[in-house]
């Protein structure tokens, strides 16, 4: 679906989640500019023919990227952090665990596959406080990180809203499943987001314009994290203590979806990021890689 958010800016929606999709913005003004490079097939349509002066990419997942080779845009702009997992399939299985977790390496060629994995060429870098002039319309970039180590965010001001990227708002939660992914950083992301109080956000994943009850749906957003992290200290109590034992009661996902081979994968990670995090806040103690709770 397309969205006139004004004369300049455009919101290239997918309302579900379909892999390797996700909603983009385009802004068309002196300099055109687009925030993600896989919009759903009328995206594409409507991409036709138009230029890409800047194309800004908020992280280095393969959704995010999906069409970057094919668009030949002048400039392609990522954070430093995620630029060796959209550079390289070595780069993306090591940030995803496969080299850590996947001993199988035709498992690791099957996963690359069947996500039609294509690296892509980053011309320059992303960071924080990079404000980028289209004309009329003016971009700041956020670094939101949590969901990936370079995950950026960017705020429209005169319009007030924020692209929030993968802080998707999902009814599931945030993802964390690379081996950069932090749940301190994650919270101070979706925190960074409250204070500013932008007027709506365009996001990621699902319904891309989100004006309804934008604090609300941070705080629900941000509380499934503890959610996880109540089910995984149940489990611990409960005697399993072992990251294996742990993710195999599910506290993230609680039910795998297809292929469970590539999601038990994404619960293993999840659990063993949302674990490092609890022995930082001296929730759980971890001994000889078994996780207790303090005595
Ligand atoms: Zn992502």
């Amino acid at each position: 679906m397309i969205h006139r958010l004004s004369r300049r800016i455009t919101v290239l929606e997918l309302p579900r989640f379909q892999f390797p999709y996700c909603n983009c913005v385009w802004i068309e003004d002196d300099r055109t500019g687009l925030i993600d490079s896989s919009p759903p097939d009328d995206g594409q349509e409507f991409l036709k023919g138009r230029p890409i002066d800047l194309l800004l990419q908020s992280h280095g997942h393969l959704d995010h990227c999906f069409l970057t080779p094919d668009l030949k845009a002048s400039q392609v702009l990522m954070h430093p952090a995620d630029q060796p997992m959209a550079e390289s399939a070595d780069g993306y299985l090591q940030e995803f665990g496969f080299n850590l977790l996947v001993p199988d390496k035709h498992l690791h060629q099957r996963y690359m596959d069947a996500i039609r994995y294509r690296p892509i060429q980053v011309t320059g870098p992303l960071y924080e406080g990079q404000v980028f002039d289209f004309g009329h319309v003016q971009v700041q970039v956020m670094h939101l990180p949590g969901h990936s180590a370079g995950h950026c965010g960017f705020f429209f001001p005169e319009q007030d809203f924020v692209f929030t990227a993968d802080l998707d708002l999902s009814p599931f939660g945030p993802w964390y499943g690379n081996l950069s992914c932090s749940i301190a950083d994650l919270l101070a992301s979706i925190e960074r987001l409250l204070a500013l109080k932008p007027g709506f956000i365009v996001s990621g994943h699902g319904q891309a314009i989100v004006k309804e009850q934008v604090p609300a749906r941070l705080k629900a957003y941000r509380d499934t994290i503890f959610q996880r992290e109540k089910r995984i200290l149940d489990c611990i109590r409960r005697g399993h203590h072992t990251l294996r034992e742990i993710a195999r009661c599910l506290p993230t996902y609680q039910k795998l979806p297809p292929p469970q081979q590539v999601f038990l994968l994404y619960e293993y990670i999840m659990d063993m990021i949302h674990l490092n995090y609890l022995v930082d806040q001296q929730q759980v103690v971890c001994d000889n890689q078994r996780y207790y709770l303090p005595a």
